[in-house]
């Protein structure tokens, strides 16, 4: 068998995420010689459309919403050097509640078994030695995020083939610094609404819980500039308000909860690929 270079796949739910969520750790590898893959679930056609239009407003129409993302999304990659995206097309379910979780084609509504099928054989395909994705609440509870999370452990159950999984996370400390930014850049809304401050608290893990803490602060740059691919999103304009240098400092260190190894590396480790190279 040709030898095969070390690869990280990052499965997500939406254009956009691979940014927010893995763009550091996408830039760095790619840098580092590694080959990289991005599988994206859905086509994001609940998102804004143009002017910040919602889905059944005025304006929205979900097909050129798709074009759109799907342009956005190739911009990031372009910018991540991502080698391979794979896409996977589900339609997009729109936040929990909405009644696009039903649509039909929805990601939501589609069985894990189909969706884990279709990722086995991208397992099969790339043997990726790291693979990346959401943990069992989708990080904050997006339908689509939970579904991405099913049908990868799904895969990798079926595959066995992946030394290392990883499931994004936030340490607590940074979600408190996250909070005080949002109040300085979110406008008008100085004071935090109550139940969204205490859905903030909820999302990620105490520090000590993290398993893995990636510097991607050389990065920094290449993460915002992804984001910035996807500013038709009102949720990343917040991002992008901070500016370069304030973005990189809050979000410039990426980490992870190691759910499956086979490589006995120590924890906590500063490398999604220790004990692989
Ligand atoms: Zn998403």
């Amino acid at each position: 068998m040709a030898e095969r270079p070390l690869t990280l796949m990052a499965v997500h739910a939406h254009p956009d995420d691979e940014a927010t969520g893995t763009g550091g750790v996408l830039a760095r590898y790619a840098a580092e010689g590694i080959r990289t893959v991005l599988v994206t679930c859905t086509d994001g056609g609940c998102g804004d459309g143009p002017g910040g239009a919602k889905p059944g407003e005025p304006g929205h129409d979900p097909a050129a919403v798709v074009a759109m993302r799907r342009e956005e999304l190739e911009a990031s990659c372009e910018v991540l050097k991502v080698d391979h995206l794979e896409l996977l097309e589900y339609a997009d379910s729109g936040m929990m509640g909405w009644p696009a979780n039903d649509a039909p084609g929805s990601f939501w509504r589609t069985p894990v078994a189909d969706g884990a099928a279709r990722l086995a054989e991208l397992l099969h395909h790339y043997r990726p030695d790291v693979v990346v994705t959401y943990d069992e609440n989708g990080f904050y509870g997006h339908p689509d995020h939970i579904q991405a999370n099913r049908i990868t452990m799904a895969a990798l159950a079926i595959t066995g083939l992946t030394p290392k999984v990883y499931w994004t996370t936030a340490p607590r400390s940074m979600m408190q610094r996250f909070g005080e930014v949002m109040r300085e850049f979110g406008g008008e809304q100085a004071e935090p609404d109550p139940a969204e401050a205490a859905a903030l608290a909820e999302i990620g893990l105490p520090d000590e819980e993290i398993t893995t803490w990636v510097d991607t602060t050389e990065f920094g740059g290449q993460k915002f500039d992804a984001l910035a691919a996807h500013a038709s999103q009102g949720e990343n304009i917040f991002f992008l308000k901070m500016g370069k240098e304030r973005f990189t400092d809050l979000m410039g260190v990426e980490t992870f909860v190691r759910v499956q190894d086979t490589t006995g590396a120590a924890v906590p480790e500063n490398d999604l690929f220790a004990g692989l190279r």
